[in-house]
């Protein structure tokens, strides 16, 4: 780092304010996570340098030999965490993941039946600013209004009304478990593909603490950023008979050369996932936000679906009358980062909305626990409520994240 800061200045402060404000705040974003230090010297290696498309032993390039073992490495790890047939480490994204899974199984008009953004799913999932609302046909099931829980009757009347050719479940902004059973019951009554984009909830499968996607679905797509604290990037998982599909869905149809960096660095995140302690982390992450949302809950601020079984609460904020927006910009201002999210049914409008996402992986890895959440809570609600004591929660988080930092101080 010395170096870059003798060399490029500017962009070194980038990299030093950014860290500054990751140890100085308090960072709720469900989708975001801490990095291990290994994992950061994975990604900023020279595995950056290296052409390396196709796939181990089968490259297109010369002096692949090394980055190879890095790739197997990855592929090896992920295939012992979640018992998959077939892994592929090399999409760039959770995005560029669910691309290659439509490409490998569907041609451009055919029928999709997956969860509507307004509901939580994703913009991969159907909408129309998305490849996979332009080029498909996206039937979208929903939550029930009374319990905000994904409503299988209503998915499984959708699918026998449309035949879709691929059903997706998994969301983003879904608190509970999703029953991956009754989906395959579904998609095998009506003779579609089963994708589950566990992108939000991978960390927590290989954790142990939700259950696995993987006996079920033909195909599993997957961030490696999320709770499962790896680098930014994707992956997936399928069934042996569609691993060549897969394959070349990923390369050469939608990517060219992989980042073998970042694969080197999921390769390191995944033998931190096998490690005993991954499954404490994971534990502990749900525990948060159980607490964290019954704190919410207690300041009258109402947990969407009653709670959560996962990393992630939806809050309903009509009950203290402010918008999603207002409340992440007053949190922003009080040291706390949180993101605007509709909420089931919600009356604003989307830029708007009428809730907020709050997660605990990023809080987990500091090390705070249950206690900490309820002062958490309590600061999150007193932000929301009282824009003038900005600065005195500020203060509150500023001593609350002395005491667990994000990144040890030599970084
Ligand atoms: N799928 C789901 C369910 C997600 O929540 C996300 C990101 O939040 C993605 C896919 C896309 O991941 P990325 O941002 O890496 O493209």
């Amino acid at each position: 780092f010395g170096l870059l800061r003798r060399q490029d200045p500017e962009v070194a402060s980038v990299l030093l304010d950014e860290l500054d404000r990751l140890r100085g705040g308090l960072q709720l974003i469900a989708s975001e996570n801490f990095t291990s230090p290994a994992v950061l010297a994975a990604l900023g290696s020279t595995l950056t340098n290296k052409y390396a498309e196709g796939y181990p032993g089968r490259r297109y390039y010369a002096g692949c030999e090394v980055v190879d073992r890095a790739e197997r490495l990855a592929i090896d790890r992920a295939r012992r965490l979640f018992g998959a047939d077939h892994v592929n480490v090399q999409p760039h994204s959770g995005a560029s993941a669910n691309l290659a899974a439509y490409a490998a199984l569907l041609q451009p008009g055919d029928t999709v039946l997956a969860m509507a953004l307004s509901h939580g799913g994703h913009l991969t999932h159907g909408s129309r600013v998305n490849f996979s609302g332009r080029w498909f046909d996206v039937v979208a099931y929903g939550v029930r209004r009374d319990t905000e829980l994904i409503d299988y009757d209503e998915v499984r009347e959708l699918a026998l009304r449309h035949r879709p050719k691929m059903i997706i479940c998994g969301a983003t902004a879904y608190p509970r478990a999703i029953d991956f059973a009754a989906f395959r019951g579904i998609a095998d009554e009506v003779g579609a593909w089963l994708l589950a984009d566990v992108a939000h909830t991978i960390g927590l499968m290989a954790g142990g603490v939700l259950p696995s996607a993987v006996p079920y679905a033909d195909v599993v797509t997957f961030t490696t950023h999320k709770a499962l604290r790896g680098p930014r990037g994707g992956g997936i998982m399928c069934t042996e008979e569609l691993a060549a599909r897969i394959d070349r869905a990923v390369f050469p149809f939608v990517q060219g050369g992989p980042l073998m960096h970042a694969v080197a660095a999921k390769a390191v995140a995944f033998g931190e996932a096998l490690r005993p302690e991954f499954a404490g982390y994971a534990r502990q992450v749900v525990a948060n936000a159980r607490a964290l949302a019954d704190g919410l809950a207690a300041e009258g601020m109402r947990p969407v679906a009653g709670g959560t079984d996962s990393h992630l609460a939806l809050i309903d904020l009509r009950g203290t009358g402010m918008s999603g927006a207002a409340a992440e910009a007053r949190c922003t201002a009080a040291g706390i980062t949180l993101n605007r999210n509709a909420i089931p049914y919600d009356p604003e409008p989307p830029t708007v909305t009428s809730g907020v996402r709050v997660g605990t992986p990023c809080v987990t890895t500091q090390g705070m626990g249950a206690e900490a959440m309820k002062e958490v809570a309590s600061m999150v609600a007193q932000a929301v409520r009282n824009p003038d004591a900005a600065g005195e929660i500020r203060a509150r988080v500023t001593e609350l994240v002395r005491e667990y930092p994000a990144y040890p101080s030599e970084l």
